[in-house]
C-alpha cells in the first residue's frame, strides 16, 4: 500500500470529526473523500496534511509512520478552495515559493516553474499577479504551485466549490488529465456527488465522521452498502409503507427496502397503482411522483410515451431484482 490510515482518530472537544478511519490508497490513484456537510472529510484531510494533530491511529505513507512529520516535511502539495495565492507575488514566484524553500538552485527552479505553468497552460500569463486573473487560472496556479515540489501525495480541500458552474466542469476534466499524466496519488474533498463520480477511481462516502463505503462511483450506485450511500449517490425510493413491504415480502425485518427512479416500470400489468402528483419532463427523462399507499414513489421514465398530466392514475411495478435490501447504518 502506498499509503495507509490505520484507526484514525480527531476529536474537538466532544465532537468526534474522523471516528476511527480505516483506508489505503495505492499509488498514482485518485480518491475523493465525499459526504454531507460535517462528516469530517476536510479534517481527515487535514489530519493527512498534518495540519491537524491526531488523536489516535497512524498515517503510513510506503509503510513510513508519518506521526513525527509536521506538515511542511511531508511533501504532500495541498490545495485549498480559496486558491490562497500569495497577492503580492507574480504567478512565477508564486509557483517557485516552494522550490525556494527547499533551497533548490535557481536555474532547477526557473525550469520547473516553466514547465509547470506549460503544464496548467498559464506560460503566458508568469508575470501576472493574483488579482489580474480568474478564479478558474488562479486555481491552475495554486494547483502548480501544489504540484511543482514533486510531492508524493496531492490533497485538495473542495478546489473546485468557489468557481462558477462552466469553469468548475472543464477544471474537472483538467485536473483529471493532469493527475493521470504525473501519477500521482490524489486525494480530493468534495460534497459534490457528480464531481467525485466523474473524477475518482475510487470515492470514500463519509458520514459522522466515519466511512460508509468505499468503491468506484459504479460500485457505489449499484451496491450501495447502507441506506446513507444509496441515498447520497444518486435518487432512491425508500419502501416505508408496511402494506408494499408485505407485498413485496419484507417481512417484519429491520432491513431497508429500496429501489432507484428508473428501475421503477410503468405499464398496465404493473401490480401497483398511483396518482401522478407531480411531472418533470427533463429532455430524454420524465420524472414523476406517485402518491402510493400513502408514499411517495419517484419514478423515471426514459424516451417518449403517451402523455401524463397531474391527477393521472398509473400502474407500476417494483421488480424482485431491481430492488435493494440495505443496511440502515454501517455494519
Ligand atoms: P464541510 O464540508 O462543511 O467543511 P466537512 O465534512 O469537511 O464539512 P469538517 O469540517 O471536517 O467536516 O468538520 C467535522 C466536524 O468537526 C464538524 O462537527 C465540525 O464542526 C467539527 N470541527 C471541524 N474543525 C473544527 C475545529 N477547528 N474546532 C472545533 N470543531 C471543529
Amino acid at each position: 500500500m502506498y499509503l495507509s490510515l490505520r484507526d484514525v482518530t480527531k476529536r474537538f472537544a466532544d465532537v468526534v470529526a474522523v471516528d476511527h478511519v480505516d483506508l489505503d490508497l495505492t499509488e498514482g490513484e485518485f480518491v475523493c473523500f465525499l459526504g454531507p456537510s460535517g462528516c469530517g472529510k476536510t479534517t481527515l484531510l487535514r489530519v493527512i496534511a498534518g495540519l491537524e494533530e491526531l488523536d489516535e491511529g497512524r498515517i503510513l505513507l510506503e509503510g513510513r509512520d508519518l506521526a513525527d512529520l509536521p506538515a511542511r516535511k511531508r511533501n504532500f502539495g495541498v490545495v485549498f478552495q480559496s486558491y490562497s495565492l500569495f497577492p503580492n507575488l507574480t504567478v512565477a514566484r508564486n509557483v517557485a515559493y516552494g522550490l525556494e524553500c527547499r533551497k533548490w538552485d535557481r536555474a532547477r527552479i526557473d525550469a520547473r516553474v516553466g514547465e509547470m505553468l506549460d503544464i496548467v497552460h498559464l506560460r503566458g500569463d508568469a508575470g501576472k499577479h493574483p488579482h489580474e486573473l480568474s478564479g478558474g487560472m488562479q486555481q491552475r496556479v495554486a494547483l502548480a504551485r501544489a504540484l511543482a515540489p514533486e510531492p508524493s501525495v496531492l490533497l485538495l480541500d473542495e478546489p473546485l466549490s468557489a468557481l462558477d458552474a462552466k469553469v468548475r466542469e472543464s477544471l474537472r476534466g483538467e485536473i483529471r488529465d493532469l493527475q493521470k499524466r504525473l501519477g500521482i496519488t490524489t486525494i480530493m474533498v468534495t460534497h459534490d456527488q457528480d464531481e467525485a463520480m466523474e473524477m475518482a477511481d475510487r470515492i470514500v462516502v463519509m458520514n459522522s465522521g466515519r466511512i460508509e463505503q468505499v468503491g468506484s462511483a459504479e460500485d457505489l450506485y449499484w451496491e450501495p452498502a447502507t441506506r446513507f450511500v444509496g441515498q447520497f449517490i444518486g435518487r432512491l425510493n425508500i419502501i416505508e409503507d408496511p402494506a408494499l413491504r408485505d407485498r413485496l415480502g419484507a417481512g417484519g425485518g429491520a432491513s431497508v427496502l429500496a429501489i432507484r427512479p428508473e428501475h421503477v416500470s410503468v405499464g398496465p400489468d404493473g401490480m401497483f397503482e398511483g396518482t401522478v402528483r407531480k411531472l418533470a419532463f427533463l429532455g430524454n427523462t420524465m420524472r414523476l411522483d406517485v402518491e402510493t399507499s400513502g408514499q411517495n414513489m419517484e419514478i423515471e421514465i426514459h424516451g417518449r410515451r403517451e402523455p401524463l398530466t397531474v391527477g393521472d392514475t398509473i400502474r407500476f411495478a417494483l421488480p424482485e431484482n431491481r430492488v435493494r435490501r440495505l443496511a440502515a447504518s454501517p455494519a
